[in-house]
Formats: structure tokens, C-alpha cells, sequence
């Protein structure tokens, strides 16, 4: 089985992003060929400043390997030109009606003075990023399912009118991951950041520094013998809390205060960030340039033979 993901390089990693997509993409190395890309193309579809660009994806390289994804294929997307170049081959099948209907462009081009034509073309490139690899099954979350629909309806076009090209990924939920929400606000997700928001905790945040963040998270005003438990609606901070212990190998039997809860959980999550925060500071940058050189070698060559069919279906010499 082919798996394949890309994550955009758009700010720090978070525990959000350990517990929800990276613990269960090392868990899956061993089940088939895995491909995991750094999305840089797809951070050029907003405002961005090339410089952090930079560092976001150099630091996400580092971090992808340092949390254990070294039996998986890595690399960086614009180092694959056949994700662009099949991009444009898939922006020339996409019509103009299907890529308004997008709700992420609806959502992040709104009321937006300028947007990217990129980010209204994003879909076609996310269909290449996809079909390139000809995986028979793709995990999508709520979010880019739309996106993924697309994918297939594309392809499906592709094979009608130019021949069969591509695979026809299937559309599965993934297993339901831990849902990390922010430490300060618990009903909205622990986004990626740049910047160091206190309710966001960072894969590289020092101990002491997790330890203030989850020693200021909001949990709310009930105390007394039965403050500490699980109710998404009524306690939603005292839940992620909980939450994040579990999914971090924690428990909170016994715990009966919020102050014992928070220091169970700063214990859970420190543990789980020093292994990786140790390996991160122990690779070295050409060892780390090397990994995904190589791997951007092999998806060169996997991904040849797909864009060609598709250059010489469509009439390209
Ligand atoms: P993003 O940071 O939105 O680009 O997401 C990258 C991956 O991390 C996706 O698979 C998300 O589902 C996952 N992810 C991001 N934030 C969280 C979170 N707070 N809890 C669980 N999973 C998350």
C-alpha cells in the first residue's frame, strides 16, 4: 500500500500535529511505502516571508526525522518539479466553476484586498501532489475532502478523455486521532504558529516552557471532589487536558486537583518531546540535507513514468 502526505511548512509544529498526523504516520512506516512531503509549494498560495519560509522548512525537515519517519521516503515538494509540471497538465483539465466551489479559497480568499491566483489554482496542485504517486487509497480529514473529491473527479476526466493515466484514489477516514485543542481557548484546534502563542504548545519548547503553558491553561471555575473529568460541552479545557494525558501515556487516576492534573500532563508531554528534542539537536544539517536529497531522488524517479503518460495522453511532445 502506497501512503502519502504533505504538510505545509506555515509555522512551528505542535503537539497538535505530533498526536493528530505524525505518531500515527510513524506507527504506519512498517505497512507499506510511505512518501512525506514538506508542502512549500503550497505555501506560496498566501502572503508569505521568504526567509521563514526557509527556516520553517529546514526546521521541519530536522523535526520530520528527529520524531522517527526515517524508514519513510522524505522530501521537500519543489524539489519534485513534477508536481508543478503536472500541476499546469491538471489546471488545463479543472474548470473555472468546479475550482469556485472550493470552500478553503471561499474561507482563506475572503475579504482578502489581494489573493493568489495560486491559492485558487491550489486544488489542481493538490490533485498532482496526490495522482503523481498513484496511491489506491487516500486518509482525509474533513477539512480537504473536498479537495480529495475534486482529485478523483479530475482523474476520472483525465482517463475519459485522454486515456488511462491515473489511479483513482478511494476516499478513507482515517482512524480517529487525538484531537489536540489550544490551551487557552479549548474549543478551537492547536493550530501551527509562528509565533509563541501561550495556549500553543511547540515540539521544541523547552520543559520549563511547556510547563508555564500548561500551568496557564484555562480549565474553569467548578471545584471540589469531582472538578477533574471529562465533559466536552461544560469543561472543554479540563477535557483536552485530559485528552492530551491519555493520548501522551499519562493517567489521571488518582488526580483529583487541577494543579495535580497539570503536572501529570507537563510530566506526559515533556516525556514525549525530550526523545525527539534530543534526536532534533543531534542530527546535523548535511545528514539531514542528505535524507531528503535522496529522497527527493526517488520521488523523481516513482513519479517520471505518471507525468510522462500524462504529457504524451494530452498531445506534449
Ligand atoms: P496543519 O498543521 O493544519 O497543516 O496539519 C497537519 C496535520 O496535523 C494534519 O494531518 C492535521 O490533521 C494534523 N493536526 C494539526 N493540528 C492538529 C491538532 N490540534 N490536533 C490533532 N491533529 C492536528
Amino acid at each position: 500500500m502506497i501512503k502519502l502526505s504533505l504538510l505545509k511548512p506555515t509555522g512551528h509544529l505542535t503537539l497538535g500535529n505530533l498526536l493528530g498526523a505524525l505518531r500515527p504516520m510513524v506507527a504506519g512506516q512498517s505497512e507499506g511505502r510511505c512518501f512525506y512531503g514538506i508542502a512549500d509549494l503550497h505555501a506560496l498560495t498566501v502572503p508569505h516571508d521568504p526567509a521563514a519560509l526557509r527556516s520553517l522548512s529546514v526546521e521541519t525537515a530536522r523535526l520530520l526525522l528527529a520524531v522517527g519517519l526515517d524508514e519513510s521516503t522524505l522530501f521537500v515538494q519543489s524539489r519534485v518539479p513534477a508536481h508543478s509540471e503536472l500541476s499546469f497538465l491538471l489546471e488545463s483539465t479543472v474548470h473555472t466553476g468546479e475550482l469556485n466551489r472550493m470552500i478553503q479559497f471561499k474561507e482563506k480568499g475572503r475579504d482578502q484586498p489581494a489573493t493568489r491566483a495560486s491559492l485558487y489554482t491550489y486544488p489542481a496542485l493538490m490533485a498532482a501532489d496526490i495522482l503523481l504517486y498513484r496511491p489506491e487509497q487516500v486518509p482525509v480529514g474533513d477539512d480537504q475532502r473536498q479537495h480529495v473529491e475534486l482529485t478523483r473527479d479530475l482523474a476520472l476526466r483525465f482517463n475519459r478523455t485522454y486515456g488511462e493515466v491515473f489511479t483513482v484514489p478511494e476516499i478513507v477516514t482515517p482512524p480517529a486521532g487525538a484531537r489536540v485543542m489550544n490551551l487557552q481557548e479549548p474549543t478551537t484546534k492547536m493550530g501551527k504558529s509562528h509565533v509563541d502563542g501561550a495556549g500553543i504548545i511547540h515540539l521544541l519548547d523547552a520543559p520549563d516552557v511547556v510547563r508555564r503553558k500548561i500551568a496557564r491553561a484555562v480549565t474553569d471555575s467548578d471545584v471540589g471532589a469531582a472538578a477533574v473529568r471529562a465533559d466536552r460541552t461544560e469543561k472543554p479545557g479540563v477535557t483536552n487536558l485530559l485528552d492530551i494525558l491519555e493520548a501522551c501515556g499519562g493517567s489521571a487516576a488518582g488526580v483529583t486537583t487541577y494543579g495535580a492534573l497539570k503536572s501529570a500532563v507537563t510530566d506526559a508531554v515533556v516525556a514525549q518531546l525530550e526523545p525527539i528534542q534530543k534526536r532534533y539537536a543531534d542530527l546535523d544539517d548535511a545528514s539531514v540535507s542528505a535524507v531528503f536529497e535522496e529522497g527527493a531522488a526517488t520521488c523523481r524517479q516513482v513519479t517520471a513514468p505518471v507525468l510522462a503518460a500524462a504529457r504524451t495522453a494530452m498531445g506534449l511532445a
